[in-house]
């Protein structure tokens, strides 16, 4: 089939307000892609029921998109999808999707349609870019395409929201996410070792916001910690705390304790993307 495929998960751009703050409205986005859409373009539309606020996406719901994205055989897909974890589903289907035959452009928006805001522009932006982008996974956001692997979203109010960090190709076989236990720890100066213990001692694998280009303090029931967990096979995966340049094991001898402990690196990754990586490799 010819077209584009719209994979509508939820998110601002089609949210009203409620008694309790925005939330998801019926309707919304279909009236606004009735008013917008070309007359020669066939579009399938696909809701998740019920449409989510972004917070409440997760790998079971990246694998939903996954199977539905490699199922459409049309020109594209939009998936439209809240801001505030757009980041973590960026480096999922990147990272998962294998090859994907054509354009997989997410879409969102920082204010709901019809409110005088960003949504129109975004959702024509998507619309365009979902038939003339080149394959792979990106998001069409205020004026700018940008590769979905490296999403960084740097502001919770303005519109110009986000910005993609370069990542290094990655081309493994489509895959899925498997039911396991990770998650994104960030080292801040005079963390307890027994926090840490006690969180890696929960979790099969988890991404560790390091300082700078790869340090760690000098704390060695913190590092025992560390080379404890990979020792039992919870893999560490290490990226930095500022958001461009990345972590190079061996710059600095502050860091040498985490790469002794069996900390792997993630170079550039983003956080989002070091665990969508780290969750596959675990998968
Ligand atoms: N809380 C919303 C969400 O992520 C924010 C947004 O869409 O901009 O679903």
């Amino acid at each position: 089939m010819d077209g584009l495929l719209i994979l509508y998960t939820g998110g601002t751009i089609g949210m009203v307000p409620g008694p309790l703050g925005l939330a998801p409205g019926a309707g919304v986005l279909e009236a606004a892609l009735t008013r917008m859409l070309p007359q020669d373009l066939p579009v399938a539309i696909e809701r998740f029921d019920p449409l989510l606020d972004s917070a409440d996406v997760g790998p079971a719901d990246w694998n939903r998109m996954l199977d539905r994205i490699e199922r459409w055989t049309g020109q594209g897909v939009i998936v439209v999808h809240g801001t505030d974890t757009m980041a973590f589903t960026g480096a999922a289907l990147s990272s998962a999707l294998g090859e994907p035959r054509g354009p997989v452009v997410l879409c969102g928006s920082m204010v709901p349609l019809g409110q005088g805001g960003d949504a129109e522009a975004n959702l024509a932006l998507a619309l365009h870019a979902a038939r003339t982008a080149a394959p792979g996974v990106w998001l069409a956001f205020a004026g700018k395409v940008m590769p979905g692997a490296g999403l960084v979203k740097h502001d919770s109010h303005g519109a110009d929201a986000f910005r993609s960090s370069p990542q290094q190709p990655f081309n493994p076989p489509a895959r899925r996410f498997a039911d396991r236990r990770l998650a994104v720890l960030t080292l801040t100066p005079g963390i307890p070792a027994a926090a840490v213990r006690a969180m890696l001692a929960e979790l099969d694998g988890a991404v560790l916001r390091v300082f700078g280009a790869g340090t760690m303090m000098a704390d060695a029931a913190l590092q025992s910690v560390l080379a404890d967990a990979v020792a039992r096979g919870c893999r560490l995966r290490a990226v930095s705390q500022c958001e461009a340049g990345g972590v190079v094991p061996a710059a600095y001898a502050a860091g040498a304790g985490l790469w002794a402990a069996g900390v792997e690196s993630g170079g550039a990754e983003t956080p989002e993307l070091a665990l969508a990586r780290l969750w596959l490799a675990l998968s």
